[in-house]
């Protein structure tokens, strides 16, 4: 598929092995907002790693294959789909690891400072980690949504999703910076439900730190490392609460006390889990492949899934997700009446998509393997259990 901005979508099915039906062909797979299908790259990569590089190089695969760079090497790739211009993005550990030591960073950032906001319908990750956060930090947690954030003097840290988990409604990113720098308030953002499925521009909005997940629309597996974001004004009084050897200056001098690597590096914090690591590198070749779209063209596949979705579901059928392109992202929840009786009945059907409590089904449009009769299918066995 040659480079251009507006790919057919599912233009690079051939290149995923698909969870299968009940029948035993391939499922509608509407998950990979949850979880993304497997690029044959991600599993090549990992085989690779195992039979080639750790049964065959041992320890010096650490130099050798390039593993202990792999973390920073990793992150200007996922960086690159984020807006991020090189060297302010690290790989590592899961989301929830990489968002405590941000939010505590972002705390010490303005130590004056007493108020902690945060989207209140945040995932849940996101909300317990800020509570716990606010209390190591002796901050005072407020919470709302996004779009009624109100930051002042007293805010210290604004901590937003750039797509709701539940919903798929897409906030306005710009926005929320925009009214916290205004105050002088810190953004972290949660980028796990954009990345890879929507151009987003951390540099260019001005966000100051950020997270994000690869195992969702960027297909690195199951509990793929998460990546960090940390724009390069911060770098040299970022203070991260989590001192891992491996974000010191020189590892390897065994010193005795944490002095951090200079930029982003800091925030690496142990060994990183290298097999996993190297099945995201494969993924990433799904975006950056010389025929891969862009996001924006990635961005218009996904928007035109989800409308070929809507458009398909009968009169009445009780959509959540805001129907304006610009305020969803790239998954669409129906709320129904018993949403894990549907869930279970459309796998069933051989339609992979997901429930949330207390009464949603998301159907997550991952553009590269998801095709408009998918999202026609989805619709239709859904109208189908009505
Ligand atoms: C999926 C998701 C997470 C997951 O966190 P893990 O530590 O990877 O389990 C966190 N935050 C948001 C907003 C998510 O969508």
């Amino acid at each position: 598929m040659p480079s251009n901005s507006s790919p057919e979508p599912g233009w690079a099915r051939a290149a995923f092995t698909l969870p299968r039906a009940p029948d035993g062909a391939d499922a509608v797979y509407l998950a990979g907002n949850s979880l993304g299908a497997q690029p044959h790259a991600a599993r090549a990569a990992l085989l690779s790693a195992v039979d080639e590089q750790w049964a065959r190089v041992g320890v010096a695969g650490w130099e050798d294959c390039g593993w202990w760079a792999t973390p920073q090497r990793l992150g200007d790739r996922v960086g690159a789909l984020v807006g991020a211009a090189p060297g302010q993005v690290v790989v590592g550990d899961s989301t929830s690891v990489q968002l405590f030591g941000l939010l505590i960073a972002a705390a010490r950032l303005r130590p004056d400072r007493r108020v902690l906001l945060s989207d209140a319908g945040h995932f849940p990750t996101d909300r317990y980690l800020a509570t716990s956060v606010a209390r190591l930090s002796g901050l005072t947690l407020r919470t709302t949504s996004p779009d009624a954030m109100a930051p002042d003097a007293d805010t210290a840290v604004v901590a937003v999703p750039a797509v709701d988990f539940r919903t798929g409604e897409r906030w306005d990113l710009a926005a929320i910076v925009e009214r916290a720098h205004a105050a002088g308030a810190v953004v972290v953002a949660d980028l796990s439900h954009a990345v890879g499925v929507m151009p987003v521009e951390l540099d260019a909005l001005g966000v100051d730190l950020a997270v994000g997940c690869t195992y969702k629309y960027l297909n690195g597996g199951p509990g793929a490392p998460a990546f960090a974001y940390v724009a390069t004004r911060h770098h040299e009084v970022l203070d991260p609460p989590l001192t891992g050897w491996t974000g010191h200056a020189d590892p390897f001098g065994m010193t005795e006390a944490w002095t951090p690597a200079p930029g982003v590096g800091r925030l690496r914090v142990g060994t990183p889990p290298m097999l996993s690591m190297l099945a995201l590198e494969g993924a990433l070749s799904v975006f950056d492949d010389v025929d891969s779209p862009d996001l924006a063209g990635v961005r218009a596949a996904s928007l035109a899934l989800g409308h070929a979705f809507l458009e398909a579901l009968p009169a009445g059928a009780d959509v959540v997700t805001p129907r304006e392109h610009e305020r969803r992202g790239g998954h669409v929840a129906v709320r129904v009446r018993d949403a894990d009786g549907m869930c279970a009945a459309l796998a069933r059907r051989g339609v992979v998509v997901d429930a949330r409590p207390p009464d949603l089904l998301r159907f997550g449009f991952a553009a590269p393997y998801v095709t408009l009769d998918d999202a026609r299918t989805a619709a239709r066995e859904l109208a189908a259990l009505r």
